[in-house]
């Protein structure tokens, strides 16, 4: 495929046949200054709701460019219905893990603070524009949302009746839990923080109903990690992977 546009960027604008679609400052910069592209170039665009479409530089000026839509490339295609619950770690392993999640296809992130979080804040709009630019690399037409954060007390007590929460437990390391075993819908991975749970939220998780704890093997892995083995492992067993 070498006729591919090497850069694909994420815009709000709408995308359609003969669309204009003017840039943000920055990704002008990006385009012209940075890139050197001049008009007639072509790029990929994705809006995370119209698919991916081949476009040209109609205008191109230091301060700003329009772009024209061509024809669509690919279709508008949603990962599977699985969110991301994860209590944020230190600033660079957090990004990690919002990126990650964004490569491997979760449909939301949602940081959560849970009894032994140390981070207290996150940077929302800093994560959203690290699951942006994840998605404009990896190929995918979808941007997971990353949600504000929010206690994991809060989250429990709203859990929809039908979403699977599945728990990455360290204290079944060691145990022989499949994914293939989980019910099949609506999910949710839940990844705790270095110092992992407390037992109280232990047990507050596994008296709910939609909560099963899992192992992710022998050995403890970090929070960055299992965020990502987690994931692997459902999408293999529940996902797009199969
Ligand atoms: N300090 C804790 C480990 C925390 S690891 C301890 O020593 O017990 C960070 C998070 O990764 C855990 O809360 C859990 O969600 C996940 N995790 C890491 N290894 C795991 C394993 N083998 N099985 C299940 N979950 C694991």
């Amino acid at each position: 495929m070498s006729d591919r546009p090497k850069i694909r960027l994420y815009v709000e604008h709408p995308l359609g046949p003969g669309q204009s679609v003017p840039l943000s400052r920055d990704q002008a910069h990006y385009l012209i200054s940075v890139m050197r592209l001049a008009a007639g170039a072509e790029v990929a665009l994705f809006n995370g709701r119209d698919g991916e479409w081949r476009a040209r530089i109609a205008e191109a000026h230091k301060r700003g460019a329009v772009l024209t839509c061509d024809h669509q490339t690919a279709p508008q295609q949603a990962p599977p219905d699985l969110w991301l619950l994860f209590a944020p770690i230190k600033k660079a392993r957090t990004d990690f893990i919002v990126e990650k999640a964004a490569e491997m296809g979760a449909a939301r992130i949602v940081p959560v603070r849970t009894d032994f979080t140390n981070s207290d804040r996150i940077r929302q709009d800093r994560l959203q524009a690290h699951a942006i630019e994840a998605a404009e690399q990896c190929g995918g037409t979808y941007v997971p949302g990353v949600a504000a954060l929010q206690s994991l007390d809060a989250v429990l007590a709203d859990w929809p009746g039908d979403r699977t929460l599945v728990f990455a437990d360290e204290g079944r390391v060691g145990a022989h839990d499949s994914f293939a075993a989980l019910p099949t819908g609506p999910a949710a991975i839940l990844i705790g923080p270095e110092g992992g749970f407390s037992e109280a939220e232990r047990a507050r998780l596994t008296a709910l109903p939609q909560v099963t704890p899992v192992s992710l093997g022998p050995r403890i892995l970090r929070a960055d990690t299992a965020a990502v083995a987690a994931l692997a492992l459902w999408q293999a067993a529940r996902g797009d992977w199969k």
